[in-house]
């Protein structure tokens, strides 16, 4: 970058970090962004003279509330929530609950600044939110769960709504508690309205909402390579991850010729040099969706594989790595790894997973590169099918909606494309933020000063 590109970048995220003291996961997704969008800005000088970044980094509001709640043996317990309702330019807000005792202010605000880029991204009429609490589901009851949902939806259901906010899910939000969320939701606003995304399907769910952000992510990744004449087929894939978006990234990746042979969890992960096929999937799903178990039962299970407690899979060899599990969960280090190792290829399942100068290693080394707001973007953009689904009053067919998603991943892609191409090689990450931002950037100057 220019010295003035540097300068201006400086001066703005100097003023940005002094506005949000200590808050290291929203300076770091916020200065992702800006790194991008910094030349394009100056270029253009109508969206500096209308502060669009400076908007555009300020949140519309934030609601913080108190969720108490009884646990099984009686005891009040107390925990904090949010909503950061951060951007509604181009469509309702629209977002994750994260439940996670990591949840802090700083976290919501990481993610649902991305969020904004992510859901122009899709193309569908959704603005940026995100939620959650530093509850932790862990080791609590069903019954512990669900009573600590319903007092969480009697505060936030005033600040929802099916044209206002939308939340869905993320880590530690699943069908279990979106049912529980959406009950008392529906009991306390006194009508059926999709008002959360990720419901089940007997009362307004979507089919393929469960496997959309993983399945996508494979998507996006297929695009990727077969931009340069290559597929998923016949390469070995290292998955981080075994929730919902790690599940049924490996099975798509599974399904399209790749050998995935790693999966973990905040324990440490397995490596099944055979490769995790359809059968193991299913173990895997059982073992994390019904029983809530660790993922080192898969070694105990399978003789082919083995656990490595306290550790990341990244020293595992293979030419696609799809980070799925959580914010920096990939460095430098263990990127300089994966690149002596040979990877082709990374596309985020999670968000953030990668920290900000692993990710530029990625990029200077020249492999594929799919950054979060791209390449997760299927999970949401199904979220957006499932409101147009409640809308119409109807349901569409798993092939319908699949289909969709599908259009969707490959749309992005060319959006990235058309924004991030130079000469022959294609920067994913100023693709992704730059196309993120035009649409909504238009959409603010045209409202004027609000
Ligand atoms: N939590 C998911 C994400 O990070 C999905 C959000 C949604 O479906 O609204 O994009």
């Amino acid at each position: 970058p220019s010295a003035a590109v540097t300068a201006e970048l400086d001066c703005f995220m100097q003023g940005l970090e002094k506005r949000n003291p200590g808050e290291v996961e929203f300076h770091q997704a916020v200065r992702e962004v800006t790194e991008s969008l910094m030349p394009f800005i100056l270029e253009n000088p109508k969206y500096k003279d209308a502060q669009i970044l400076e908007r555009l980094t300020e949140p519309d509001r934030i609601i913080i509330f108190r969720v108490t709640w009884e646990d099984d043996a009686g005891n009040i317990r107390a925990n904090r929530a949010w909503r950061v309702q951060f951007n509604n330019s181009i469509g309702p807000y629209k977002g994750g609950m994260r439940f996670h005792p990591s949840v802090t202010q700083s976290v919501l605000k990481f993610l649902g600044f991305e969020q904004i880029f992510k859901n122009s991204l899709t193309g569908l009429p959704m603005g940026g939110a995100k939620g959650g609490s530093n509850f932790n589901p862990k080791g609590k009851s069903d019954r512990e769960v669900m009573r600590f949902c319903q007092s969480l939806m009697i505060e936030l259901h005033r600040h929802i709504g099916e044209d206002t906010d939308i939340p869905a899910g993320d880590i530690g939000v699943g069908g279990r508690e979106i049912s529980f969320l959406f009950g008392q939701y529906k009991r306390l606003a006194n009508k059926f309205v999709g008002t959360l995304t990720g419901k089940g399907l007997s009362f307004g769910g979507s089919l393929v909402r469960t496997e959309a952000t993983g399945y996508g992510c494979v998507y996006f990744c297929e695009n990727m390579f077969n931009r340069i004449g290559d597929s998923i087929k016949g390469k070995t894939v290292v998955v981080s991850g075994s929730g919902n978006v790690a599940i049924y990234a490996a099975e798509k990746a599974a399904e399209l010729g790749g050998k995935v042979v790693t999966m973990s969890d905040s324990s440490g992960f397995i490596h099944d040099p055979d490769g995790i096929d359809a059968e193991k999937l299913a173990f895997i799903k059982d073992l994390k969706e019904v029983r809530r178990g660790r993922i080192s039962e898969y070694s105990d299970k399978y003789a082919s594989a083995s656990f490595y407690a306290d550790a990341r899979p990244w020293s595992v060899a293979g030419e696609i790595a799809l980070p799925c599990a959580t914010q920096n969960e990939l460095n430098l280090l263990e990127a300089q790894t994966l690149l002596k190792n040979g990877v082709l290829a990374v596309a985020e399942g999670a968000n953030m997973p990668t920290e900000l100068d692993a990710a530029y290693a990625f990029r200077d080394a020249g492999i594929l590169f799919g950054p979060a707001k791209a390449a997760n973007a299927g999970g949401v953009a199904v979220s957006g099918l499932e409101q147009s689904q409640n809308a119409l009053r109807l349901s569409w067919s798993r092939e319908e909606v699949d289909t969709k998603l599908k259009t969707i991943m490959k749309d992005i892609h060319e959006k990235c494309v058309k924004y991030g191409a130079d000469g022959e090689h294609v920067d994913y990450i100023d693709g992704a933020n730059l196309a993120g931002f035009v649409k909504i950037a238009e959409a603010m100057l045209a409202y004027g000063a609000v």
